[in-house]
């Protein structure tokens, strides 16, 4: 394939439900032809590309890949009032038993807060909520508001029960927010329902953060294209998952300054640092997260803490500074 833009997350509403297939390579064997669909989800346009015998099978496996997105989407969205993850708000000091998928992904969400110290942090939602207002209005909150919508965050304030398979949270006014590891886990996700179908050699695209399953016939890898600073970088990946973290899109700016969707939740302000992190993991529900967390976090302290992760690698451009981080695997 020519390669992905990373950057390209600006999404047109008007593309939902889109469903097509726009490639048949001329001349492939019957076992190679190339299809391409795309549909607007979770607030994003998501990709999938993939090599099937025929039409019939390319698109059946992806209507049931989108099917799943959706899926997961009422479960996760933190825009979705009637979704499981919205449901759970009710569990204020009284236990709420969760479905498997909702209890491990917090589980997840947890160990990556205990990692990180807190850097990462899905209770973080009165926090994002109230950024995402000042967005809106073009304003910065005031500090009062700032102070009351941390008090009402932090990772240690959810408390999950493995054995009960239940969340309870321990203050009134809580919000969480699965929004730094949705859309990976639903790339993740979506190339499993593929791989049920047969259909392995396979990639999807949820709005930069990028699943690839085996490589296309005859090529070693998926060409994955980085716009960076410097240029672009062409990784070649298979069987393994991109996530790009970075202010391009969602921004405030006020005073000169830019104010990230991504913010500290241990002092409850938005980034203004500038950075772009991009994460090579083994699935992509953890290179979504990582990205995040390498967001935030002091960035040698940050490369410190994966560089022990097994297939794992991540570049961390300074923008402010014009400098880029890289950890030892970086290709
Ligand atoms: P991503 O684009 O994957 O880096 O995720 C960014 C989104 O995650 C934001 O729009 C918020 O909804 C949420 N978020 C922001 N800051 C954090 C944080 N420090 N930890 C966890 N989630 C966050
Ligand atoms: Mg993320």
């Amino acid at each position: 394939m020519s390669g992905l833009c990373l950057h390209n997350r600006r999404v047109v509403t008007c593309l939902h439900l889109l469903l097509i297939a726009v490639h048949l390579t001329p001349g492939a064997s019957l076992a190679s032809n190339r299809y391409q669909f795309a549909d607007f989800q979770m607030g994003t346009l998501f990709r999938i590309v993939l090599y099937a015998a025929d039409e019939r099978q390319a698109v059946g496996a992806s209507r049931a890949a989108f099917a799943r997105i959706e899926e997961l989407d009422r479960v996760l969205s933190d825009y979705r009032p009637d979704s499981e993850l919205n449901q759970v708000l009710q569990a204020v000091e009284a236990p709420l038993a969760v479905s498997p998928e909702l209890f491990q992904l917090l589980d997840q969400a947890q160990e990556m807060s205990r990692k990180t110290g807190g850097a990462f942090d899905v209770t973080a939602g009165p926090l994002v909520g109230l950024w995402r207002e000042g967005r809106r209005r073009g304003r910065i909150p005031a500090p009062d508001e700032i102070a009351t919508a941390r008090q009402r965050s932090g990772y240690r304030l959810l408390r999950l029960d493995a054995a009960a398979r239940s969340v309870r949270l321990d203050r009134s006014g809580m919000r969480l927010d699965l929004g730094a590891v949705a859309k990976g886990y639903a790339a993740d996700q979506a190339l499993q329902v593929l791989a049920e179908h047969g259909l392995r050699r396979a990639l999807i695209d949820a709005g930069g953060d990028v699943r690839l399953g085996e490589a296309p016939p005859g090529r070693p890898g998926w060409s994955v294209t980085l716009k960076t600073n410097n240029g672009d970088q062409t990784l070649l990946l298979a069987n393994q998952a991109v996530a790009t973290s970075g202010d391009d899109l969602q921004f405030l700016e006020v005073g000169g300054k830019r104010y990230s969707h991504i913010l500290d939740p241990r002092s409850g302000w938005a980034l203004t640092d500038h950075r772009l992190v991009t994460v090579i993991a083994p699935d992509a529900l953890t290179a979504d997260a990582w990205a995040t967390a390498l967001s935030v976090l002091e960035p040698e302290a940050g490369l410190k803490l994966v560089a022990d992760l097994p297939h794992f690698a991540a570049r961390i451009e300074l923008r402010s500074k014009g400098e880029t981080l890289t950890s030892p695997g970086w290709p």
